[in-house]
């Protein structure tokens, strides 16, 4: 067992962090102040390859190891919680199904745009205002076959960079019978006629990262937009979010690790009763618990991740490492924010920011309860 980072992935991790120190996170307080997506930070991130982390080379990717891409959303978490989800989202869910499931020409046609942002990015649609955890029983969004086109009509809810995108995957009902081989994923551009995006989500947390509900009205798109067979959209989605499900533990490590440093530095300077509070055991143990915490936490993503990029099965070990890093960032983020005591409270210092942010990670792509479903189900031997 090697634990070390290649030399390749030690300058990557560099290469991001050096980005992110210097254009994401001087702007994250501002950007989740403005609830806005920090445009700037991505107009500058096709260079670096962080929008084409899993597209291959030859359709203008960077083709980063998995490994390597938990690497940077760790640097992105670290950085601001929202524009780390948007990369992320953009990565897995908007690139992902194309670049495991597209065609040759599906490929071409989207991947090298995609990877520039050019003209959008990519989003995933699955949710809807009646389905979320429920997907097969919940979705009503309807695809149907008309004179070659599929003619789409539905409503989706909760749609992350939906107003920043080109294009969004849609998971859609394309067999009114039910089922799991009932639902398909449909390629839609966003600016087709009848697609409508509402206006933004107002978030607790993550709010440089735009989210949306959609409205699907008779959206017409060609019939080889479907990815795969008609029928298998609910395998693909189910394993394209095991992979997902890495990034948001690797950006939930960031998180922490941003809550941690600012407790270290904040406890180093404060006084109280004559000494600096870090020199106090109840401060000593929360950091020292979060430094067990965040390390642990890396290790469950490397190594769902190191699984993935072998090739290997790792349903159970993605659920594992999102389920303990995003607990685990809220309970980092809770204690820095315990440790700065009312200033930990205040907009002026980031620890806030990082809370609301962590927050949403139980949540998103899988909530904790569905985590321990699948593990259970697993460990139980029931799949
Ligand atoms: C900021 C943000 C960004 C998002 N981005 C996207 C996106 O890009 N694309 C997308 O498709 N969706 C997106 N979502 C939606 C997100 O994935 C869903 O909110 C999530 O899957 C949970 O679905 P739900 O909210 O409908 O909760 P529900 O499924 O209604 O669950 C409600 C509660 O019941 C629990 N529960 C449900 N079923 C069970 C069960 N069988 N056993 C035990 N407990 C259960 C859940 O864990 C939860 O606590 C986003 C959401 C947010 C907030």
């Amino acid at each position: 067992m090697n634990f070390k980072l290649t030399d390749e992935q030690r300058m990557w991790r560099n290469a991001v962090h050096d980005f992110c120190a210097e254009i994401v996170k001087p702007k994250a307080a501002e950007y989740d102040e403005r609830a806005e997506i920090h445009q700037d930070a991505f107009e500058k991130m096709a260079a670096l390859g962080l929008l084409g982390m899993n597209v291959p080379e030859s359709y203008g990717g960077a083709s980063v190891d998995a490994i390597s891409g938990a690497i940077a959303i760790e640097e992105l978490g670290w950085a601001d919680g929202g524009t780390a989800l948007s990369v992320a989202a953009h990565n897995s869910l908007g690139c992902g199904p194309i670049a495991t499931y597209g065609t040759e020409e599906q490929k071409q046609r989207w991947l090298p745009g995609l990877a520039k942002s050019d003209p959008g990015l990519g989003a995933l649609a699955l949710t809807e205002p009646g389905a979320g955890s429920d997907l097969v029983g919940g979705i009503q969004t309807r695809a149907e076959l008309d004179n070659g086109e599929w003619v789409i009509n539905g409503n989706k809810a909760w749609i992350t960079n939906a107003s920043s995108a080109s294009l969004i995957i849609t998971l859609c009902r394309t067999d009114p019978k039910g089922g799991s081989g009932s639902l398909s994923l449909i390629v839609v551009p966003t600016d087709a006629p009848g697609m409508h995006i509402h206006p933004p989500e107002k978030k607790m947390g993550v709010r440089a990262s735009p989210t949306h509900a959609l409205t699907y009205e008779n959206v017409r798109v060609p019939q080889d937009y479907l990815l795969g067979k008609v029928g298998e959209g609910l395998y693909q989605t189910l394993q394209n979010l095991d992979t997902a499900r890495i990034g948001i533990g690797a950006l939930s490590v960031g998180l922490a690790r941003a809550a941690h440093e600012e407790a270290i530095r904040y406890a180093k300077e404060r006084q109280s009763f004559g000494k600096p509070i870090a020199e106090r055991q109840a401060i000593q143990w929360m950091i020292a618990d979060a430094e067990v915490q965040i390390e642990a936490a890396r290790l469950l993503v490397y190594r769902a991740a190191w699984l993935k990029q072998e090739g290997e099965f790792h349903n159970r070990e993605a659920a594992v490492a999102k389920l303990f890093a995003t607990e685990m960032a809220e309970d980092v983020a809770r204690n820095a924010i315990q440790i700065l005591g009312s200033y930990g409270y205040s907009r002026e210092y980031p620890v806030e920011r990082i809370y609301r942010d962590a927050r949403l990670m139980t949540i998103g792509e899988g909530t904790s309860e569905v985590q321990r479903m699948v593990i259970a189900r697993r460990v139980l031997g029931k799949e």
